[in-house]
């Protein structure tokens, strides 16, 4: 092995990437061959439609580099589905990029929009990679903190940690890891600060199908003022069950769009072309009632996982939406979340993530993140084994 010199060494930032719990747990998982509800893989089955065209069109010979931002009868389909679902109006010629993923959609936006040293407004807890993302681009998440069990946003907090140097804010509704909804009230008051001090806001709406107890999905661009300062984020990731796609959009202001687009095409140039057609024909030919049932399906995971986690004395906060549950696992022994989550695997072979992962230095010792984005026959396992711990 050769060493670092002066000359050749990591990057500064190199350090703070470092592997994530997530992907550590999945591996601790697959060792002991356990449930794994550490990571976000939602391994449900994916609409039949969605495979047999992309299928077709690989047998087809669609197989070359797309457009970047995507083909035209999926910006088509994305456009339509932002103005039936979302209520918000978007030219599919040049206010849509498809990218590989959102995760590729909030990359590219950043890497146009951003500058070293800007500020980001984030919530606690946050998804892991919304932070990461900022540091890779040396960008400065600033953490406002939402407090369980609700979760609430604090307005006050949030006006509080803004600076000369804040450019944006992201939202994650609904959210990962919390399962928090924002009501409108909330997304209001997050509208309010962004339009007083001249903010963007990346709204990541991945989840926006994964809604409980009768929730709607409030789109942060619909609010007065917002469209031409939000970048909307989404995919189809969740909503199709299929997380190694890679497709994924996002929709902004003509103004900002041709400069995403040309980081998106040197970062990634597009998303796996026939891949993107079986997407289109999922948007295209799946009945409305499939997006109803996901929240429906999902409520009920929600409801089996919390009663379990509930009986086995590890309080869970109750999600409002997406497909994770946070729960106390202050009765497990374990110094730290992260020594937590390893004995709960040993002891019931459930693979959770420690709270740590989503909160900034300090914060999630006494939590675990379990998605319950899981087959039945997995679900009731893992809720067996967890009632018996
Ligand atoms: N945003 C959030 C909040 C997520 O939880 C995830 C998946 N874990 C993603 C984005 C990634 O989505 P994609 O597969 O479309 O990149």
């Amino acid at each position: 092995m050769t060493t670092a010199t002066s000359q050749r060494r990591l990057s500064q930032i190199a350090p703070l990437m470092i592997q994530s719990e997530i992907r550590a747990m999945s591996v601790e998982c697959e060792r002991v061959g356990g449930i794994n509800m550490a990571q976000g893989v939602c391994d449900t089955d994916m609409p039949g439609i969605v495979a047999d065209t992309a299928i077709q069109a690989i047998r087809d010979g669609r197989n070359t580099y797309t457009r970047q931002d995507g083909i035209a009868p999926l910006r088509q389909a994305i456009a339509k589905k932002m103005a039936s679902y979302n209520g918000l109006q978007v030219d599919p010629d040049t206010e849509i990029i498809v990218s590989t993923g959102a995760t590729g959609a909030l990359y590219a936006a950043g890497l146009a929009l951003l500058n070293p040293g800007d500020e980001v407004i984030l919530f606690e807890p946050y998804y892991g990679y919304h932070s990461n993302t900022l540091l890779s681009m040396r960008a400065v998440p600033v953490i406002v903190t939402l407090t369980a069990p609700d979760w609430k946003l604090d307005v006050d907090a949030l006006r509080a940690a803004i600076t000369p140097k804040t450019r944006a804010i992201i939202v994650n509704s609904p959210s990962n890891p919390s399962g928090k909804v924002y009501s409108l009230e909330e997304m209001q008051a997050i509208a309010d600060v962004a339009l007083e001090f001249d903010l963007f806001v990346f709204s990541d709406e991945i989840y926006e199908y994964f809604l409980f107890d009768n929730r709607r999905h409030v789109t942060m661009a619909t609010l007065p003022g917002m469209a031409e300062r939000t970048i909307t984020i989404s995919g189809l990731s969740k909503t199709f069950s299929i997380t190694g796609w890679r497709v994924g959009y996002l929709t902004a202001s003509s103004q900002w769009i041709p400069t995403i687009g040309y980081f998106n095409d040197l970062v990634y140039v597009c998303s796996p072309g026939p891949l993107q057609y079986g997407v289109v024909s999922g948007l295209v030919d799946l009945p409305e009632n499939f997006y109803a049932s996901l929240s429906t399906e999902y409520q009920q995971k929600r409801d089996q996982i919390c009663a379990a986690l509930t009986d086995a004395g590890m309080t869970p906060s109750i999600p409002q939406g997406a497909y994770y549950v946070l729960a106390d696992v202050s009765r497990v022994p374990g110094k730290t979340a992260s020594e937590k989550a390893r004995k709960l695997l040993a002891a019931t072979g459930v693979a959770a993530v420690a709270g740590t992962a989503f909160f900034a230095k300090g914060g999630g010792e006494n939590l675990l993140r379990f998605c319950f984005g899981k087959k039945p026959d997995a679900l009731d396992q893992a809720c067996e084994a967890l009632r018996r711990y």
